[in-house]
């Protein structure tokens, strides 16, 4: 029997506000939507976590034997610099600052893009379609929206009329923003806006004669609004209606607002049923900025190469660090937060990798069955990684006690103990099964090698060299002394 027959998972709806429990649109498949980059620079640490925390959804998913697609996004035209929808395409302007061709600046960040989430050991989405490769099903759609009377055409641009959709639909259902209260608080529209009302947003924008990313279209040669995007994919890769869709919290107003109206507009119905969005990741107890320094790349973290760390960190423990922190939570991010989980991470290895030194034995005097419903029943409850994680220190404690053959398992529960310990381990949290490495201990094999070349110098009576071995080592704090017993050193 497949194991989501025997798991309820209780997901946090954003649209509801409310756990809710999670019944897909056909039993066991799940088809989840996810907003991706917008491909002009670097991944940002902030959006490797929304895609770690989605990358840990779809493995437990798959983990209980659900058939899922999974879909996400590149943005790789139509998102403005402002959000909104005025100001230069970022690709286009990132295109025009370096002089090469937007498609090098989409390729170059892609690329970038999956190098980074593999080194995280994300698993890639099932389909992972482009905005450009997507134009005409956004333009279907703008004429729909179109004949059901929810959008106008001005000057060559179409816009979406939110104050009429919202006399039918509730535009605000999602971000619980209220149409009334913003019509009350905005300024009337300056001379500059062709927009009836400042709440509408673009669906297809007329392109001016710098704007180097345009297609042709009944309404001008120009581009999609940002928002249109997900709305055409999803409704292509997974009907009118799928199961999740995901995101960044900084996604839920406007964009994942107008993907709810442009769906409700276009195809009359509510296109997701759980709306799930990830929180931010702050570094030292501050919103990361370029302009502040208090900014990290992935990479950096890999190297290094960043005053905010004092070393360098593997990515399975950043990915660990990461998990430690549920998916909904603010997570801070920072050098002495990452060594602590590295201590944890390495404890966790140390302990799954001495398992197979445990001997069975004749009667199990710790009950597996209760841990492994516990936890079955952190992640059934909202992905809640780190309550998982603290069942899988349970877990190293259970280890070191049958190693100590205070505590003892038979056959069956051994084997179970260890298929559930690495399924959650590997397969779900994603983590690389990674050794310490001792540096101390080779540091001492490279000194002892040392040692015996200045002996083989002495005995050649090669005395400059000899002295140069043991002058050098001095220099960087190794000291050598010789004694009866042979050459010992000390490090300082
Ligand atoms: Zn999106």
């Amino acid at each position: 029997m497949e194991l989501f027959k025997q798991h309820q998972i209780k997901i946090y709806n954003s649209l509801t506000k409310s756990k809710q429990i999670f019944k897909p649109i056909n039993e066991g498949s799940v088809g989840m939507y996810v907003c991706g980059p917008t491909v002009y620079s670097n991944v940002h640490l902030g959006n490797v976590r929304t895609f770690m925390s989605f990358d840990l959804i779809y493995r437990y998913l798959l983990h209980l034997g659900y058939k899922v697609r999974y879909v996400r996004n590149i943005t790789d035209a139509g998102h403005l610099e402002n959000d909104a929808d005025e100001g230069e395409d970022r690709i286009s302007k990132k295109a025009r600052l370096e002089k090469i061709e937007p498609m090098e600046v989409v390729q170059q960040y892609t690329v970038d893009f999956h190098n980074v989430m593999s080194k995280f050991n994300s698993l890639p989405p099932n389909i992972e379609p482009t905005a450009t490769g997507h134009i005409i099903e956004q333009i279907e759609i703008i004429k729909e929206i179109l004949a059901k009377g929810l959008a106008y055409e001005i000057n060559g641009s179409v816009y979406f009329d939110v104050l009429k959709y919202n006399k039918k639909e509730h535009y605000g259902i999602l971000s619980g923003r209220n149409i009334e209260d913003a019509i009350h608080n905005t300024r009337t529209l300056d001379g500059q806006s062709e927009k009836r009302n400042p709440q509408d947003f673009a669906l297809w924008k007329k392109a001016k004669p710098e704007h180097i990313m345009r297609w042709p279209s009944p309404w001008s040669i120009g581009f999609p609004g940002w928002h249109l995007e997900c709305t055409a994919m999803s409704n292509k890769y997974l009907g009118k209606q799928f199961d999740i869709h995901g995101g960044g919290m900084d996604l839920k107003f406007p964009h994942h607002e107008c993907e709810i109206a442009q769906s409700n507009a276009c195809f009359g119905e509510n296109p997701v049923n759980y709306w799930m969005h990830s929180n931010m990741l702050i570094l030292n107890g501050q919103k990361m900025a370029k302009s502040t320094g208090n900014y990290i790349l992935p990479n950096e973290i890999f190297t290094g190469e960043n005053t905010i760390l004092t070393k360098a960190f593997h990515p399975s423990v950043v990915r660990f660090f990461m998990l430690q922190a549920h998916y909904r939570s603010v997570l801070d991010f920072s050098s002495d937060a990452l060594a602590a989980s590295e201590k944890g991470f390495f404890k966790l290895m140390e302990a799954v990798n001495s398992l197979s030194s445990i001997k069975t034995g004749k009667t199990s005097t710790i009950d597996i069955k209760t841990w492994e419903t516990s936890c079955y029943n952190a992640m059934n409850d909202d992905f809640n990684s780190p309550i998982l994680i603290a069942q899988l220190f349970e877990a190293v404690r259970f280890i070191n006690l049958l190693k100590l053959e205070t505590e003892t398992l038979n056959q069956e529960d051994l084997e179970q103990f260890k298929k559930v310990l690495n399924a959650f381990i590997f397969d779900v949290l994603g983590l690389e099964n990674i050794i310490k490495t001792d540096t101390s201990s080779q540091l001492e094999g490279a000194v002892e090698i040392l040692i015996k070349l200045r002996n083989e110098a002495r005995i050649s009576k090669n005395w400059a060299l000899s002295d140069q071995i043991r002058d050098e080592l001095l220099e960087k704090g190794i000291q050598l002394k010789d004694g009866k017993e042979g050459t010992s050193f000390s490090i300082n």
